[in-house]
C-alpha cells in the first residue's frame, strides 16, 4: 500500500501563489485582485450517512463557488480521505482559471466530501452522495453551479445527484451536472476527455519541441480516469508506456506494458499490482525513471522538492491538478524539463463537460467523432494561446496559462463593472 500524496505544502496556499505571480505579471490593480484571487462562496455541509451495519456516520463535505463572473461555477466532486476545505478551495480556484483559460463560459467550482469510498458498500456512497447533494442544493443547478466527477466519484454517482436534484424540482434536470451516463443525457466522448486533451497537449508540445511521440517512453503516475485513458491513446500512439502506478502499486516494463491488458487487469483485480509481465518498483523509482514523457495523474504535491531533483523526463504533463509544488517547478524549470500546466493540460474534461451541458439544453446530442474533433481544436488553439505568451514574456508555462486565465476572469470583471 503506497501512503496516499497528502499535501506536504498546502494545495490553496500554492493556488494563491500562483494567482499573485500571474497578477504581477499581468500588473493587475489591487482592486481587480480583491475581486477574483478568493473563493465568492464557500458552503460546509455535514453528511449523516447510515451505513448497512445500521448506525449513522457523519461525514464533512463542502461545494465552493470560487468564481461565477464568466458563468455558473464548474467544477468536479472528490470523495476522498485526504479531502480538506483548503483542497478544495485551491481545486475551485484552479477551475476558475481553467475555464477562461479554453475560453468556456464557466466560473470556477468544487466540492469535496472527507471519506474513504473504497471502506464504503454501494449503498453507502449512494446514500452519502443523496445527502451530500440535498446539502448543496441550493448552490447548484444547470444556471449555476455544474458539478461533475473528480477522483473516486463516477457517471453513477452524476446519475444520483441529478436524480436527487430533479425529485426536489419535480421534473428532469440533466444540465445539473455532466459527466452523466450517456442514457441520462450524457454526452459521448465525455468519458475519455481528460485524458483525450493531455494527449494533444502532448502531440502540440512534440511539434513545439521537434520531438517524434512515435517511440517514446511513457511513465503514468495514477491509473484512474485521467491517467489510463492518456496512457491507451499514448499506447495507440506507438509510445512505450514504461511503467504506471496506482494507489496500491507502480507495475514496471522497460520494453513497455501491454496497456490494454493492464486496463482489464485493474478493472479485474481493482489495482495495477501483480500485473504479468511487469515487476513492481517503489513511487520514487518510478519518478525517477528515465523517460521522454512523465504524466502525474493522482493527487496534488505528487512531484515536490524532495523528488524533483530524480525526476529525468524530457516533458511532464500535468494530468492531475495540482501535482508539482512551486518548489519542484523551480527545480524541473533549471533542468530544462517542459511542463504543460494542469489547467491547461487537463482541461479537455471541462470542455467535454460544457460540450454536454450545451447538448442538455439544446435537447440536441451529438456524435463522438464531432465530440473529438471540437475537443481538439479548442485544445490545440488554447495551447497556442498560452504557448505564445510564454515565448513572447519568457515566463514559464505555468505562469503563461494563468496570465491568460487570470487576465480574462479580470477583463471580464472589468467590462461588467462588478465594483461595489
Ligand atoms: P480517478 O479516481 O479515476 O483515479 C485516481 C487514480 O489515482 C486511481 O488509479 C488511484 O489509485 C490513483 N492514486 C491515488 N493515490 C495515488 C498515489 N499516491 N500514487 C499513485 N496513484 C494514486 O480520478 P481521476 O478523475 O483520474 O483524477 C485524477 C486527477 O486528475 C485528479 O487530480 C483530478 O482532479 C484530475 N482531473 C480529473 C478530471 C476528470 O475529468 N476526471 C479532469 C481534470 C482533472
Amino acid at each position: 500500500m503506497i501512503a496516499a500524496a497528502t499535501a506536504q505544502r498546502n494545495p490553496y496556499d500554492i493556488a494563491l501563489q500562483n494567482f499573485d505571480t500571474a497578477a504581477d505579471a499581468l500588473e493587475l490593480s489591487q482592486d481587480i485582485r480583491a475581486m477574483i484571487k478568493y473563493p465568492e462562496r464557500v458552503l460546509e455541509v455535514s453528511v449523516p450517512v447510515r451505513m448497512d451495519i445500521g448506525e449513522i456516520r457523519r461525514f464533512e463535505g463542502w461545494r465552493v463557488q470560487h468564481s461565477t463572473t464568466r458563468g455558473p461555477a464548474k467544477g468536479g466532486i472528490r470523495y476522498h480521505p485526504s479531502v480538506t476545505v483548503d483542497e478544495v478551495k485551491a481545486l475551485a480556484t484552479w477551475m476558475t482559471w481553467k475555464c477562461a483559460v479554453v475560453n468556456i463560459p464557466f466560473g470556477g467550482g468544487k466540492g469535496g466530501v472527507t471519506c474513504n469510498p473504497k471502506e464504503l458498500s454501494l449503498r453507502e456512497i449512494e446514500r452519502l452522495t443523496r445527502r451530500y447533494a440535498s446539502a448543496i442544493l441550493p448552490l447548484i443547478g444547470p444556471l449555476q453551479d455544474i458539478p461533475a466527477p473528480d477522483v473516486y466519484t463516477n457517471p453513477q454517482i452524476m446519475a444520483w445527484i441529478m436524480d436527487t436534484y430533479s425529485m426536489n424540482k419535480g421534473y428532469t434536470v440533466p444540465g445539473v451536472v455532466t459527466g452523466k451516463p450517456i442514457s441520462l443525457g450524457g454526452s459521448l466522448g465525455r468519458n475519455e476527455a481528460t485524458g483525450r486533451g493531455v494527449f494533444y497537449t502532448l502531440q502540440s508540445t512534440c511539434e513545439h519541441l521537434r520531438m517524434t511521440m512515435k517511440g517514446a517512453k511513457v511513465v503514468v503516475q495514477g491509473f484512474g480516469n485521467a491517467g489510463s485513458v492518456a496512457a491507451h491513446l499514448l499506447d495507440t500512439a506507438q509510445t512505450y508506456v514504461i511503467a504506471a502506478s496506482d494507489s496500491r502499486g507502480c507495475v514496471y516494463n522497460k520494453n513497455g506494458l501491454d496497456i490494454p491488458k493492464l486496463m482489464l487487469h485493474k478493472e479485474s483485480t481493482g489495482s495495477l499490482v501483480d500485473f504479468p509481465a511487469s515487476e513492481a518498483i517503489s513511487p520514487r523509482q518510478l519518478f525517477s525513471l528515465e523517460c521522454d514523457i512523465l504524466i502525474p495523474a493522482a493527487l496534488e504535491n505528487a512531484v515536490d522538492g524532495d523528488n524533483a531533483s530524480s525526476v529525468k523526463a524530457r516533458i511532464v504533463a500535468e494530468a492531475a491538478n495540482g501535482p508539482l509544488t512551486p518548489e519542484a517547478d523551480t527545480i524541473l524549470e533549471s533542468k530544462g524539463i517542459f511542463v504543460i500546466p494542469d489547467i491547461l493540460c487537463n482541461a479537455g474534461g471541462v470542455v467535454v463537460s460544457y460540450f454536454e451541458w450545451v447538448q442538455d439544453e439544446q435537447h440536441l446530442f451529438w456524435e463522438a467523432q464531432d465530440v473529438y474533433n471540437r475537443l481538439e481544436r479548442v485544445m490545440k488553439s488554447s495551447y497556442n494561446e498560452v504557448l505564445r505568451l510564454y515565448l513572447e514574456r519568457r515566463v514559464s508555462m505555468r505562469t503563461a496559462a494563468n496570465m491568460l486565465g487570470v487576465g480574462r476572469v479580470a477583463e471580464a470583471t472589468k467590462l461588467r463593472g462588478l465594483y461595489p
